[in-house]
This record gives structure tokens, C-alpha cells and sequence, in this order.
């Protein structure tokens, strides 16, 4: 049996972990500690919100992977994931109305929506979403297969060989899904071009009858009831590895969902503030396949849409490089 070592374990690391389990002898490194995983700071939400196939090739990738991430929950029921009630609204004063009007076409306008009385109207297109327990999912995929892992840091890679802060580590093929930090692990220059997005979301505990996810033109509020957590986000800031939260931003999102809501959400001084790095590809595109280096592939920049794009890359990388 082949060695793959995968790097890394956030979501891209997970699903191919599991994809790959019963084919190879999987030894999988990772060190949350020295870089922390935008996986586990991530307010993860899946939902088509009315994306077709056929008009650019990004849309045909998150039109794909929301496919494929339905049928493998729906044919493998992991733990951490809950089909929920996405609801998307605008007003008429939103400065994209025309363009969602056009794409939500068949929106209702209502008053009413996730059992909050909103302040006004406003036009509402809803849809089958899903809500991932981030930590729940995360490890149910250990549950899963055979594997050994170490926590370590790696430092350098090379064909056959990463070197990390505490040993070497020798296989046959690597896979590095190291989110952000494989702009500091690979050469190439495709990931020189990629950015790292900072994002942060705040959060209460809270007691509503069901779980949901809304979006109020673009702030997202969500609520986990498995967990009692109620989400706000995100805020968005590129500069760079910078983890310093965005207090303006999530205030200034906080304030307009909250007059929409009527003042229903606790304090904004109550909230923790949790903040990940995100991975913006090239075009926003993410990235699987090959890297400059022998024998190491890479599952990269997830953006925006991680929950969804690992199932998606982990079938693709595997379909083309590790099954052949
Ligand atoms: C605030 C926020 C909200 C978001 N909301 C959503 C959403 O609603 N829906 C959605 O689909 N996506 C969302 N995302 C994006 C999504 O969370 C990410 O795209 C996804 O989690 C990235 O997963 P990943 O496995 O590629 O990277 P990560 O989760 O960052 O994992 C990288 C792993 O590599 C390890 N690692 C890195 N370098 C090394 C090294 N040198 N040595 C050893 N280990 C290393 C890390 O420790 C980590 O385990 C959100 C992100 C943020 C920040």
C-alpha cells in the first residue's frame, strides 16, 4: 500500500482523508497551534443561493460542489451537519435589487421570516440550506478510517519528504491542504497570487425554537440549535496573516440586521468575536491539482465556499491523480 501524507486538518484535509483511507496508508500532520485552521473560526454555511451552471466557470465549480457535498451527506448522514431553511432578503432599497430580483425570480416580499416580525418588508427567496456543527463534522471524518496522526509543523517540502518541527515525514505522494499557510509552504507562483482574506463573525448563546440561516443582503445571521449558538458575519479585511478582528465592520453589519429585526439580538458587547483567514484564489477560484514541487499536490484556496468545494476537490484530486 502507498504512503499519503496530507497536511493539514481543516475540511479540504478531512474529506480527502477519508475519501483516501481505504486505498492508501494515510499519515496526516497538522499543527492548529503555529497555524490556526479557518475551519474551526468559520461561521460555515452551505447553500446554492440560485447558482446556475453554464455562465462562468466559477459558478459551474460552486454549482458542482453544492451538489456534490448534498449527496455525500445525504448518502453518508455524518455527524455535525443539519439541513436547515436558508432564507435570502433584500429590500427595495438594496443597491443589487434588479440583479436579485432577476436571480431570485418567484421571491415573495413578507414581513414575517424564521419567526421574527421584521421592521418592513422585504422580499424573501427561501431555500434548502445546511449548517455545519464546525468541530462535530470535523471529527467525525477520524471516526471514519485508519490513519496516523502527528501534530507537527511543517517547515519545507520537498518530493517524497516534508520536514516539519519535530521529524521528517516520508511518503509517496503529499497532499498539502494547508488553507492560507500553503502561501508558505509552496513555490509556485499561482499561490504568490493568492490572498489571504480575514474574516470574523460574532456570537451569542441563545434560545430560539429551530435552526436557521438568513441573509439580510449581505450580513448573514445564523443560529445552531443544536449548540444555542446564534452567528453574525462576516466581516471581510485583506491584509495579509493579520488576525486582529474587524470591530467596525461587525458592528456596522450588527446594527443593520438588528434594526431589521426590531432589536431582538442580545448586546453587541455581549458577543465573542471569532476570526479566521480565508484563501482567495485566482479569479476566486479553488485550486486542486499539482504544485511546482514532485510528487506534492494541493487542495487550496476554499474562500468563501470550503464546506461545499471539499467535497468537490477531494473527488476531483482523487478521480485524477491518486486512484490513477
Ligand atoms: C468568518 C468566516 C466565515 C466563513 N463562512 C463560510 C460559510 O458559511 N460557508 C463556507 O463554505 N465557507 C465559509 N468560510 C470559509 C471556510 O471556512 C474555509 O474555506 C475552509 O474552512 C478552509 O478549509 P481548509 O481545510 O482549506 O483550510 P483550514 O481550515 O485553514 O485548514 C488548514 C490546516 O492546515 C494546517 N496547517 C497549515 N500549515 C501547516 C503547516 N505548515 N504544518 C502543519 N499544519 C499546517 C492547519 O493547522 C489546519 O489544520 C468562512 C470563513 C471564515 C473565516
Amino acid at each position: 500500500m502507498k504512503t499519503l501524507l496530507i497536511i493539514g486538518r481543516g475540511i479540504a484535509a478531512q474529506y480527502l482523508k477519508w475519501k483516501a483511507s481505504s486505498q492508501f496508508h494515510i499519515i496526516q500532520v497538522a499543527s492548529n497551534d503555529f497555524a490556526p485552521a479557518c475551519s474551526v473560526n468559520s461561521s460555515a454555511v452551505v447553500a446554492l443561493r440560485k447558482t446556475q451552471k453554464g455562465i462562468t466557470p466559477l459558478g459551474d465549480i460552486i454549482h458542482d460542489s453544492f451538489f456534490s457535498f448534498e449527496k455525500f451527506i445525504e448518502q453518508n448522514n455524518p455527524k455535525g451537519v443539519e439541513a436547515v431553511n436558508h432564507y435570502q432578503l433584500w429590500g427595495e432599497d438594496f443597491k443589487q435589487v434588479s440583479n436579485w430580483d432577476k436571480r431570485y425570480e418567484g421571491f415573495n416580499i413578507s414581513q414575517d421570516v424564521a419567526g421574527f416580525s421584521l421592521k418592513r418588508k422585504v422580499r424573501v427567496h427561501q431555500e434548502r440550506g445546511f449548517i455545519i456543527y464546525t468541530q462535530k463534522y470535523l471529527d467525525w471524518f477520524d471516526s471514519e478510517g485508519e490513519f496516523q496522526f502527528v501534530n507537527d509543523y511543517i517547515i519545507s517540502l520537498a518530493a517524497g519528504k516534508a520536514i516539519g518541527r519535530r521529524g521528517d515525514y516520508r511518503a509517496d505522494i503529499i497532499v498539502c491542504c494547508a488553507g492560507v499557510y500553503s502561501k508558505l509552504l509552496l513555490p509556485d507562483n499561482r499561490i504568490s497570487q493568492t490572498k489571504v482574506v480575514q474574516g470574523s463573525y460574532l456570537e451569542w448563546e441563545n434560545d430560539f425554537p429551530q435552526s436557521f440561516s438568513l441573509t439580510f443582503e449581505e450580513v448573514n445571521l445564523i443560529y445552531k440549535k443544536k449548540e444555542r449558538k446564534l452567528l453574525l458575519g462576516a466581516s471581510s479585511y485583506e491584509n495579509g496573516f493579520d488576525f486582529m478582528p474587524q470591530k467596525d465592520q461587525l458592528r456596522a453589519k450588527y446594527e443593520k440586521i438588528n434594526a431589521l429585526l426590531q432589536n431582538r439580538l442580545p448586546s453587541f458587547l455581549s458577543a465573542k468575536i471569532h476570526t479566521g483567514l480565508r484563501h482567495k484564489g485566482v479569479k476566486r477560484k479553488p485550486y486542486c491539482g499539482k504544485t511546482q514541487i514532485d510528487g506534492v499536490f494541493s487542495i487550496d484556496s476554499f474562500h468563501k465556499n470550503g464546506w461545499s468545494y471539499a467535497t468537490w476537490a477531494g473527488d476531483s484530486l482523487f478521480q485524477e491523480v491518486l486512484e490513477g
